[in-house]
């Protein structure tokens, strides 16, 4: 298992750079290396483990399910996809429909080409977004290094500064499909714009007869301490009405692929019989996957704990002086430090037995297990200071 790294190396191209480790097993908020070494983890496979590793009930939910019925074509209805759908409208409030994806590209791809059948073809994203890698969610994603090396990418997109409702108000036009936000952006180190910037943007997209499409992938199912990012009060003032599209992946199976594009009212008939497809997408075993993962935050209260816990959290790691901001919602957590050594802090921390990770070179992100226990929290806040001191180079 030693060689593992340079096996990886020979048959794995090189996208992610050297992995960090080979991790063999995980329970609960924890994983362990292949020498034993034990790590808590959190980062959640990014924002993606929300019950953590080896929960009973996503083991129980998804074994079952493959011993039942793992796959059939999308000729065919199976029970939980459409029970899937339906909670998923129920949590949102909305009358609507879903499509089922693999990932969240995939869901943003597949919302993309939904936009383009309102006849309009513009679409206004921000600065700093994150929307997914595929040559549509590309387009729609700001970062140069991303784009650059795959143009042209589709057209019609423009830029804006994120949280800015202003420059929003400016870029839309009654030419303009629809308009795609993050209510947090989780890439960029969790970046929180202004409370009603959401509020503002419905009424703006409303306005011109555009569409408001909530990247919700990464801030969805409870990660903030809410069902959705939008509708947590802690992140955004109440928007007049719902989202036309709203697209999810990350967290919602717990670690089994998925990702659901819901479109409300009118919008969820907008996608006709042949306009998308998808062999795999809301297969039956990745939606009793997901049916498992809200069961379970229902019926351990989740959403409560994450909530409390992102508090406790924010404020003991803000307290050293090395922190100038603490930002985020529930467990999704993102820090800026006084100098540019997130890398090296990140190292430290995983020499500790903690995952975390580096979104920028002065930005941390913590994205745990919602699972995550107060006293799991209270061992990496104990070691923080130490983290700190070894990645800032000062003698403890
Ligand atoms: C991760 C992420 C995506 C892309 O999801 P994949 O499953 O990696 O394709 C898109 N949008 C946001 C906000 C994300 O965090």
């Amino acid at each position: 298992m030693t060689d593992l790294k340079s096996r990886y190396a020979n048959a794995l191209m090189n996208t992610f750079g050297p992995p960090k480790l080979v991790l063999t097993r995980g329970e609960g908020a924890h994983v362990w290396d292949d020498t034993g070494k034990q790590y808590l983890d959190l980062l959640g496979g990014i924002a993606v483990n929300s019950l953590g590793h080896a929960h009973p009930a996503l083991v129980d939910a998804v074994t079952t399910q493959l011993q039942t019925l793992g796959h059939v074509s999308n000729f065919f209805a199976t029970e939980p996809q459409v029970v899937l759908a339906e909670r998923l409208l129920d949590l949102l409030g909305a009358q609507g429909k879903v499509f089922f994806t693999n990932s969240g590209t995939e869901a943003n791809e597949a919302a993309f080409k939904l936009t383009r059948r309102t006849g309009r073809t513009h679409v206004v994203a921000t600065e700093g977004a994150f929307h997914g890698r595929t040559m549509g969610a590309l387009a729609l994603t700001s970062k140069v290094a991303y784009r650059e090396p795959f143009e042209p990418l589709p057209g019609g997109v423009t830029f804006v500064p994120y949280g800015d409702a202003a420059a929003l108000a400016d870029a839309v036009t009654d030419e303009t499909a629809a308009v795609i936000l993050e209510p947090l952006q989780g890439e960029a180190g969790v970046l929180a714009p202004p409370l009603h910037y959401l509020e503002q943007a419905r009424e703006i997209t409303r306005e011109h007869g555009a569409l408001l499409w909530l990247d919700e992938i990464q801030t969805g199912i409870g990660r903030t301490g809410a069902w959705f990012a939008h509708q947590n009060p802690a992140v955004a003032a109440p928007i007049d009405g719902l989202a036309d599209v709203v697209t999810v992946a990350k967290g919602l199976a717990g670690g089994f692929p998925i990702g659901a594009l819901i479109a409300t009212g009118a919008t969820a008939d907008l996608l006709q019989p042949g306009n998308h497809g998808t062999t795999f997408g809301g297969n039956p075993v990745a939606s009793a996957a997901a049916l498992a993962v809200l069961d379970t935050i229902e019926k351990e209260g989740l959403l409560d704990q994450v909530t409390s816990l992102g508090h406790h959290v924010r404020e003991r790691l803000g307290a050293d002086d090395r922190v100038t901001e603490v930002r985020g919602a529930g467990l999704l957590i993102g820090l800026d430090l006084s100098e540019a050594v997130s890398a090296e802090v990140t190292a430290a921390a995983l020499e500790a037995g903690f995952i975390i990770n580096n979104p920028t070179p002065e930005r941390i992100r913590l994205a745990p297990p919602l699972v995550l226990t107060q006293e799991q929290a209270d061992s990496f806040l104990a070691a923080w200071p130490g983290i700190l001191d070894a990645g800032y180079g000062e003698a403890p």
